[in-house]
């Protein structure tokens, strides 16, 4: 699943093909992408994108029109795939299945005026393109915590998130409305990181760990976002296993730093790896 350093990838990569270019017209594939909204090329038609940001893991394209955005979600399995200028034809009716086609698992295409395509790819279908108006995405984006990288993650509103909490930690630190960017893979590294076993129960996180805590969430993200993400988006290859990674997939293996062996676990009803002798359990 894309977690916040391969949206933030997804941004940085589209960012300078689709800006500034008369959307001529869109292609609705597959209805449920877009919610059934009958309208979505419609609206979008003769606009052109000025501007791509981010908030978590949500894209928002901005338009000309200053009360017309695109907020793209990638759920599962989607990406935004850049297609020049005939890259490929589209004879074959069977080209969305075709595992070398660029057009693979297409969904949803913007084609702009120059003849090149904002392609939206997604398998299972769990990602979303919708149009909102500016109040909508102010409150599509209200909902999020604090994020790093933003200017409300400080140390004081980060003690706060520990207030009057009876999860576990891995579960605060998945609840996106508390603290955005953190998915499954990057929360157990960021405990790993800290020395905090997962299943520890918030109240007894203490100050030194809530310390850790603070900097490592905000390192692994921003050390994630320099390297592209653990996912490839490049239109041929395929999900990587990543190297660097402590405990996330490495059940069984030996830990990197007292050669204990990793285990996993179920926490807040995802599997999550960890190391015994490092992360304290109290
Ligand atoms: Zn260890």
């Amino acid at each position: 699943m894309p977690e916040l350093p391969e949206v933030e990838n997804n941004r940085r990569y589209l960012a300078p093909n689709v800006l500034h270019k008369k959307i001529t017209e869109i292609e609705v594939l597959k209805p449920k992408i877009v919610k059934q909204n009958s309208q979505f090329g419609q609206q979008l038609k003769g606009l052109h994108f000025t501007s791509l940001k981010r908030r978590a893991k949500l894209l928002i394209f901005e338009t000309n029109d200053s009360n017309t955005f695109v907020l793209g979600h990638l759920g599962m399995t989607g990406v935004f795939l850049f297609n020049e200028a005939n890259f490929e034809s589209r004879q074959e009716s069977d080209i969305y299945e075709d595992p070398n086609s660029i057009y693979r698992h297409a969904r949803l295409i913007y084609h702009f005026v120059d003849g090149s395509q904002l392609l939206f790819r997604d398998m299972r279908m769990f990602g979303y393109n919708i149009i909102a108006t500016e109040e909508e995405k102010n409150q599509a984006t209200a909902k999020y915590g604090i994020e790093p990288g933003l200017a409300n993650y400080t140390w004081e509103n980060f003690q706060t998130i520990f207030n009057n909490r009876k999860t576990s930690i891995k579960s605060l630190l998945l609840n996106q409305n508390v603290i955005a960017g953190l998915g499954n893979i990057y929360a157990d590294e960021v405990l790993f990181l800290s020395k905090v076993h997962p299943k520890r129960l918030v109240h007894s996180i203490n100050e030194t760990e809530k310390k850790a805590l603070f900097k490592n969430v905000s390192e692994v993200l921003m050390e994630a976002i320099q390297r592209g993400g653990e996912i490839s988006y490049s239109p041929s290859e395929e999900e990587e296993e990543a190297s660097h990674l402590y405990v996330y997939g490495r059940t069984g293996q030996a830990c990197k730093v007292c050669q204990s062996v990793i285990e996993k676990t179920k926490v807040a009803g995802r599997g999550t790896h960890f190391c015994c002798l490092c992360q304290k359990a109290h």
